[in-house]
């Protein structure tokens, strides 16, 4: 009877612990654990994203490379008016943006933490032009302001460290904090193993960049045109964005649903 009555408290504890720390998200309007704070979260990101650029080589191709940092602070400027309309702003607090074009055959685009991007130069292809490089980086850009990395990293903390903040765990865990991160984004590391986001947050990523894109000025339609060229893509060897963006009739179906919506943000 005692056993019962410790494991139902332990239960009730864990409970009440797991309302605690589930905030309601207003850009999604649904409730993500968060067990790491926004503080904590960047200064993680800025970390590794500076020794990322460090270690990989950046573009030489100034055209190009000027087309990524444009569409980026184009799209920037979507998300700060979006956010603002929205009564939002303070979920923006503490970005950093930075848009870089490195040179790398891989087929990836990513967006850490607090607005850090990298545009991988093997992607371009497959966007062809700045409209569907609008397309990708809307979409990375909308993971991160949608904070799907927290929601990952705390999901991640909960399944191994029982549940701690990041704050405690760092202190008595570093090691194995800094290997679930690296886990979920080590990017730097070049595993190759970065774990996809889920298929919610995709589904998310892909609805509010279509709407970031199309603030932007770049026309949302261009959305499946990228999908599918992306899907034909995949051979043997998928590219990375494609291993962790699967692009199936099912993705394409939702996106063609979403364009209305979006349209009604289109500005020329
Ligand atoms: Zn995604």
């Amino acid at each position: 009877m005692k056993k019962y009555q410790t494991g139902l408290f332990v239960v009730l504890i864990a409970g009440l612990l797991l309302l605690h720390v589930c905030s309601l998200v207003p850009l999604t309007g649904r409730r993500q654990l968060s067990l790491v704070s926004d503080a904590d979260m960047f200064s993680m990101s800025f970390v590794q994203y500076d020794q990322f650029l460090k270690e990989n080589k950046l573009s030489t191709n100034t055209s190009q490379t000027n087309m990524v940092k444009g569409v980026g602070r184009r799209i920037q400027n979507a998300v700060t008016t979006y956010f603002a309309l929205n009564n939002l702003s303070q979920g923006l607090n503490g970005f950093v943006w930075e848009f870089h074009l490195i040179e790398s055959e891989q087929v990836n685009a990513w967006c850490m933490p607090g607005g850090k991007v990298v545009v991988y130069s093997g992607i371009l292809p497959v966007t062809q032009n700045e409209t569907g490089l609008a397309v990708v980086m809307g979409h990375e850009i909308a993971h991160a302001v949608a904070k799907h990395s927290n929601e990952r990293m705390s999901q991640a903390l909960l399944a191994q460290l029982g549940g701690q903040t990041l704050a405690v765990a760092l202190q008595e865990k570093p090691q194995q904090t800094q290997e679930l991160w690296m886990g979920l984004f080590g990017v730097g590391v070049q595993l190759g193993a970065v774990l996809p986001y889920s298929r919610l947050q995709e589904g998310e990523a892909d609805h509010l960049g279509l709407i970031f894109m199309a603030m932007a000025g770049y026309d949302p339609n261009s959305a499946i045109e990228f999908w599918q060229r992306m899907s034909q893509n995949a051979g043997a060897k998928p590219p990375e964005f494609l291993s962790t963006h699967p692009s199936d009739a099912n993705r394409i179906r939702k996106i063609k649903s979403e364009i209305p919506e979006a349209m009604k943000y289109y500005k020329k």
